[in-house]
């Protein structure tokens, strides 16, 4: 990797809390694995039964080189616009406490959709202010608005796409617009964790573009690696470089590095591509058959890994789902989704069984 981008010149940095861009990272302990290592605390031997490769005795890499290296040549950006942590969660947490002032800065949410970003602003004691996606249009993104609702405070924008719980794509050229609209003024974050599902590329291709977007990517869902808490946060350099300042320096488990390596081979991404065909098919029979299923109101198209549909008594639609031990998501507390709720594509006999059971 080159050496660290300078954390001053660039107007999104300039974004940034200031004791942020001047704090002085951890100075976390040598990587260097041709040399032996006294200089961690660490204990020179394994536990008994110890499963990995490196030794769970040992420190793993901080932002382990090849995992990023794999990841940045997966999204197809460069190292040093990656940042690997603990699930998109992580990145969604980072950019809040970076970019906002508790108590005087503001993150800007569009729902219905996904409940961590407001969590995250309120743990960093930042406003949460809401500028809703429009039901009519299914769900679409009204850049307008959305402009007018960003007043001076607001450092972080959050939009998710595919969204949830909607399911529906943003046009990335208004994102692109938007972020373009923002620049010096905050940082765009476009959440991507279910993006493979879709057929389209997502934003990836106009990072270079944007110095304040920021993508969010993830391992939990298309790659089937939930439990093993992974994601990729994707920016310019600069903002990388400040992030890295405020991850833990062992994030990600050495457990996890060994086993993500794996799943990033060839053979495993042509699993991982089966099996989104495989669950594109599903997707496509349950909106159809739920489409035509009495006491249902709206089935809105997905391009996820979920469906959204309002029902006519959703307390009924739960209770018959639970009947045959399937757990489906209640949104209903979300803005213009009074009575929807989030289903989540299974294996076919689980979608068989849920649809079973809605139309008894
Ligand atoms: N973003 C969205 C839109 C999500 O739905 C989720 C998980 N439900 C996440 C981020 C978090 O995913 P993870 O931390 O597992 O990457």
């Amino acid at each position: 990797m080159s050496a660290a981008p300078k954390l001053s010149a660039s107007p999104t940095l300039a974004l940034a809390r200031p004791e942020i861009l001047a704090l002085a990272a951890y100075e976390h302990a040598l990587w260097d694995p041709s040399l032996e290592r006294l200089h961690a605390n660490e204990l020179p031997w394994r536990a008994d039964g110890d499963p990995s490769r490196a030794g769970l005795n040992r420190y793993p890499e901080p932002q382990p080189r090849l995992l990023v290296e794999r990841l940045a040549a997966l999204y197809g950006v460069t190292p040093q616009q990656t940042l690997v942590g603990r699930g998109s969660d992580e990145g969604i947490d980072l950019v809040v406490r970076a970019f906002c002032r508790a108590g005087e800065d503001t993150v800007l949410i569009t729902p219905p959709t996904f409940g961590m970003y407001a969590v995250a602003a309120r743990i960093q004691g930042a406003a949460v202010r809401t500028a809703p996606l429009e039901v009519a249009r299914g769900f679409a993104l009204d850049p307008d608005a959305l402009l007018a609702a960003c007043e001076p405070s607001v450092r972080v924008v959050f939009l998710c796409s595919p969204n949830n719980p909607t399911g529906n794509l943003l046009d990335p050229d208004a994102m692109a617009r938007l972020a373009r609209a923002l620049e010096g003024r905050a940082v765009l974050v476009v959440d991507e964790a279910y993006v493979e599902f879709a057929t389209v590329t997502g934003m990836t291709p106009r990072l270079d573009a944007h110095p304040n977007l920021i993508i969010l990517r993830t391992l939990s869902k298309a790659h089937g690696l939930a439990g093993a808490r992974c994601g990729a946060l994707l920016a310019a350099p600069e903002i990388v470089a400040l992030l890295r300042k405020l991850i833990p320096p062992y994030a990600i488990t050495q457990l996890t590095v060994e086993a993500v390596l794996q799943f990033l081979e060839p053979p495993a991404l042509a699993a991982m591509r089966e099996r989104i065909a495989l669950l594109r098919r599903e997707r496509a029979r349950i909106h159809q058959a739920l489409s035509t299923m009495a006491g249902i109101e709206t089935v809105w198209p997905s391009d996820a890994n979920f469906i959204l549909a309002s029902f006519a008594d959703p307390d009924r639609a739960l209770q018959k789902a639970l009947d045959v031990r399937l757990l489906v998501r209640d949104v209903r507390r979300q803005p213009g989704l009074s009575r929807a709720l989030r289903l989540t594509v299974g294996t076919p006999e689980q979608n068989d069984r849920l649809l079973g059971a809605l139309a008894s």
